[in-house]
């Protein structure tokens, strides 16, 4: 009986004395990114294939290839897997049986997304074009903290990143394909990005832009108005894959690891930041792998397309590098791990599923 309840107290006292030291937080996404590629780098099959590599299997190859999954994936991502390897977190390498999940039954971006910023599947998701977000996202709750309303943004490749956030209740400013950056009063920076912006090639239409435009936009909210949380959406991996292009899929994703090392390499030298921030990277949902023709796509029809990865970074997040123990994480989760991670603690009117304990210092 004694043992019974002191284990719950020791317990609970640790988590609540264990004050966080994350004073801001930067989300990551890129759209549709394997956690096939992330932990096993190229595959050699789809470099081979001529309908997949551009007719560049020798660019492929002399650009991505190695002797061993190791070296491979490294060259894909290599701020991921030597930096983020050594001081942060990453979870969903399934040869060691670390699974990460999407709990939606979608398998596809506006329900994946949501998952990821509400806390929950809602069923009723069940579309890209669904209209604005009737449940609450992380972002909005933190928005009505008040140490933090007004210090968040969102930047999204994707248009849908409006109603995702439900940019008109939340009041979160969520800039989005071909908005233009900085608002009424932008920066000499953000008047270049409009225009080079407005000017480029639109391959997806007004849908959503090159990644080129939502990174340098975001970059400069980061570096001239400082917000506390700043999510960033990168869209170009899952486009290139539906169009088959495994070349231009690798380059988006080596593009946005390098990304990452530029905003980590500005948030280590800047005060307000400096080690008091973290960095979360995941995606919305997976692809196919099974058949080799299937990488190209993702729904519930394709097999394994709910199979997601992430990565964590910060000053509350032990070292542990690369996962290799059995467990079964849901991106569901990434929610309230968001929240606690900035001291707090996400309630809305619908479920919410518990933070990641393995990321925080208090429990393996
Ligand atoms: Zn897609």
């Amino acid at each position: 009986m004694f043992k019974l309840i002191f284990i719950p107290l020791i317990y609970v006292s640790f988590y609540a004395s264990s004050q966080k030291q994350t004073e801001n937080i930067i989300i990551i996404t890129t759209d549709g990114f394997r956690w096939q590629e992330v932990f096993k780098g190229m595959d050699s099959a789809l470099a081979n294939n001529s309908r997949f590599n551009e007719g560049d299997s020798s660019y492929l190859f002399s650009t991505y290839w190695g002797n061993n999954e190791i070296e491979r994936r490294k060259k894909i991502m290599p701020f991921l897997w030597s930096t983020i390897e050594q001081k942060g977190q990453i979870f969903g390498n399934r040869a060691f049986g670390s699974r990460v999940d999407v709990s939606n039954p979608y398998w596809f971006s506006y329900p994946g997304y949501s998952e990821i910023f509400t806390g929950f599947a809602d069923t009723a998701i069940n579309s890209n074009e669904y209209p604005p977000n009737p449940n609450t996202t992380v972002l909005e709750y933190l928005n009505k903290q008040k140490k933090l309303k007004g210090k968040i943004a969102a930047f999204g490749a994707w248009d849908a990143f409006d109603r995702i956030l439900n940019e008109g209740r939340s009041g979160i400013r969520v800039v989005s394909a071909f908005e233009p950056a900085g608002g009424t009063s932008p920066t000499a920076n953000e008047r270049m990005i409009n225009k080079l912006l407005k000017d480029s090639y639109k391959p997806w239409h007004k849908e959503e832009c090159f990644d080129v435009f939502t990174h340098h936009a975001a970059m400069e909210w980061l570096k001239t108005r400082k917000p506390k949380i700043l999510y960033i959406a990168y869209g170009e991996t899952d486009e290139w894959a539906h169009s088959g292009f495994y070349r231009s899929y690798l380059e988006a994703a080596k593009q946005v690891d390098k990304w990452i090392k530029e905003i980590w390499d500005f948030v280590q030298q800047d005060p307000q930041y400096r080690n008091k921030t973290t960095i979360f990277i995941t995606t919305d949902h997976g692809r196919g792998d099974v058949n080799k023709d299937e990488w190209t796509s993702h729904n519930n029809k394709i097999q394994d397309a709910h199979e997601i990865w992430f990565a964590v970074m910060g000053p509350d997040t032990p070292v542990r590098g690369e996962l290799k123990s059995d467990m079964q994480l849901y991106q569901k989760q990434f929610a309230q791990t968001i929240a606690k991670l900035m001291g707090y603690t996400f309630k809305a009117s619908h479920p919410i599923a518990d933070e990641i304990l393995y990321i925080f210092k208090m429990k393996k």
